[in-house]
């Protein structure tokens, strides 16, 4: 035995962004360099391959997520400073669960002789969302549609309710050669809820070479081409496609009127332009409908709406606040 103490071990969780070195962040650039073991799935690898030299490069295969985390746990126990690389980012969809998993299946706290860092890149929705237009303005949702780890009535459940939310959504692993049908059941249960011309942007490969970019509709989305590397991104009802942009616009009610110059009194006032939370509760009360009529008008649950007619009225006091919705 000798007595010189391990130095401490470190695990850096890289998110290299889409895959382009002028999106990989300057902490990502750097915990590349700090690292003497990178460890990541072959193709980012190749991303990062000039930022390699002189260091152990361990290249894992896709289905080996558990086997890459395992195998930076063990080097950074021996005081070795690990960059476990994923793209985009590390948390999405990426290494940074499977190894918090091993993580804590070994005992490790955040005080123990191991250090931990994520370090955050732009997620496939951010990146593909950039190249299309603004699809991703109002509120949104990412899905994945891999089944390998998720059973498919889980997915099909998760599709069915935020397409009925009118959510955007945006598709992770859609497609592989071996999973085919999983995007013509999203479609399939997409169209239950929103129109057929409802914009698509797919996105395949952003910020790499083979970058290509195509809008098309809900209904005709499945004869584009999609493979592992792309990201499909649907609009919700507002959004719409002009000059080849994809745009979700900020909000439901119609606050610009750009041709005539007009601006309208909640724009003025900086004030939303929605009646808001008080002003719709306002609403119910004056309306004398009942909580199942209510319910059924503004698709919540009866439950909810009769709790919300049973509160006092000034439960809810209505001080103007000014606005919070911008930028
Ligand atoms: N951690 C990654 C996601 C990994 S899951 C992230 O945050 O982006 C893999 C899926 O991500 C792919 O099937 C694809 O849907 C999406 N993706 C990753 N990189 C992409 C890119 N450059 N262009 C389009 N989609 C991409």
């Amino acid at each position: 035995m000798n007595d010189t103490p391990t130095p401490r071990g470190r695990i850096m969780l890289v998110g290299l962004g889409p895959g382009s070195h002028a999106h990989l962040t300057a902490r990502a650039r750097e915990a590349i360099a700090e690292a003497d073991t990178v460890i990541g799935y072959v193709t980012y690898i190749r991303l990062v391959a000039d930022l390699l030299e002189g260091k152990e490069v361990i290249k894992k295969s896709m289905t080996e997520e558990l086997d890459r985390a395992i195998e930076a746990f063990e080097r950074a126990r021996q005081g070795r400073k690990v960059a476990l690389i994923s793209s985009g980012d590390a948390g999405v969809y990426g290494m940074a669960g499977p190894t918090f998993e091993v993580l804590f299946q070994a005992g490790w706290t955040p005080d123990s002789d191991i250090d931990v860092e994520i370090i955050p890149g732009a997620s496939a929705l951010n990146t593909c969302a950039a190249l299309v237009g603004a699809p991703l303005t109002h509120d949104f949702c990412a899905i994945s549609l891999s089944d390998l780890l998720t059973p498919w009535p889980v997915i099909a459940r998760r599709l069915d309710a935020v397409a009925a939310a009118d959510f955007v959504v945006a598709l992770y692993n859609p497609k592989s050669g071996r999973r085919t049908r999983q995007i013509v059941e999203a479609q399939r249960l997409f169209l239950r809820h929103r129109h057929p011309d409802t914009p698509v942007a797919i996105v395949k490969s952003a910020y790499r070479p083979k970058q290509r970019v195509e809008l098309t509709t809900l209904s005709r989305m499945i004869e584009a081409d999609i493979g592992m590397l792309s990201t499909v991104l649907i609009g919700n009802s507002n959004t719409f496609i002009r000059h080849g942009l994809m745009v979700t616009p900020r909000g439901y009610a119609n606050k610009y009127d750009v041709n005539s110059g007009a601006t309208r009194d909640g724009e003025r006032a900086g004030r939303s332009l929605s009646t808001g939370l008080d002003g719709w509760l306002a609403s119910l009360r004056a309306s004398g409908s009942s909580a199942q009529e209510l319910a059924a008008e503004h698709r919540l649950p009866e439950d909810y709406i009769a709790a919300l007619l049973a509160e006092a009225p000034d439960a809810d006091n209505a001080t103007p606040d000014t606005e919070e919705a911008t930028a």
